[in-house]
């Protein structure tokens, strides 16, 4: 019975089990970017399930401004919703779908630092980080039972996918992205912000505010290391990059005014 298997596995593994990051880093990806999707769909419907939505006006508009600004650069359908919820977080799933809590936002102090965390979660979506975290995990057997999985989201495999996808910490499950992830994410984001016109200078302010504001549950983007100087070092390091690209973004008109 077991050696019908071998073949799907197989197959399966060579359509999609050697993928290449953004930044040319080879990852084990076994989930076909279909059930991603849905793996994502699922979690923030669960989201929704257990949090409250914020449905104030200008709170909306500010992150709908902030949010699109830098979709546009990613192309797809994206929906973003306001939650009301005190931890200063934010995540971005497979399926084109963003959370942003209304503590980030007493964070991030203006349209740039915002800009910095919402790339930096899109980024994780675009290098197929949860697909990577997902294939380490579960062997590809696991397959479609990881959707079942979603659909019970207080079960032991509910919440660890939960964690998976970077979203955990609403149901009291941190899994850390690994530090390369996050170097990843940081590099990829800082470029996405500044080529929808965002000023880049404000990611290392921002991940300063972050790191003050502390306390409680660490929101996904500061509960691993890089450390903290590495993080801003390797940000600075990359900064005349992006500033260029900021420049360019400018240039062709490029100049986002969220408030
Ligand atoms: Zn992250």
């Amino acid at each position: 019975m077991h050696r019908c298997l071998i073949p799907t596995l197989i197959s399966l593994a060579l359509l999609t089990g050697c993928a290449t990051s953004p930044t040319g880093r080879s990852q084990l990806v076994l989930m076909p970017e279909s059930e991603m999707k849905q793996m994502g769909l699922q979690a923030f419907t669960n989201i929704k399930k257990e949090t409250p939505v914020d449905r104030d006006t200008n709170a909306n508009r500010y992150v709908d401004c902030v949010a699109n600004a830098i979709t546009r650069e990613v192309g797809g359908n994206w929906e973003v919703v306001v939650f009301k919820d005190d931890d200063a977080n934010a995540f971005a799933l497979p399926g084109g779908k963003i959370g942003v809590n209304t503590g980030l936002l007493k964070v991030a102090e203006n349209q740039d630092q915002l800009a910095t965390v919402l790339g930096h979660e899109v980024a994780h979506v675009l290098s197929n980080h949860s697909n990577e975290r997902v294939s380490q995990t579960f062997a590809v057997q696991q397959g479609l039972g990881l959707i079942n999985a979603l659909a019970s989201p207080q079960s032991g495999t509910g919440q660890t996918v939960m964690g998976l996808l970077g979203v955990g910490a609403q149901y009291g499950i941190l899994m850390p992205y690994s530090r390369i992830q996050e170097s990843e994410a940081d590099l990829l984001g800082l470029d996405l912000m500044a080529k929808a016109g965002f000023n880049p200078q404000e990611s290392t302010v921002l991940w300063r505010n972050m790191e003050r504001a502390g306390g409680g549950q660490p929101p996904e983007f500061l509960s691993t290391h890089p450390s903290h100087g590495t993080r801003i070092s390797s940000l600075r390091a990359h900064m005349p990059v992006a500033l260029r690209l900021q420049q360019q973004a400018r240039e062709r008109g490029k100049r986002p005014a969220c408030k």
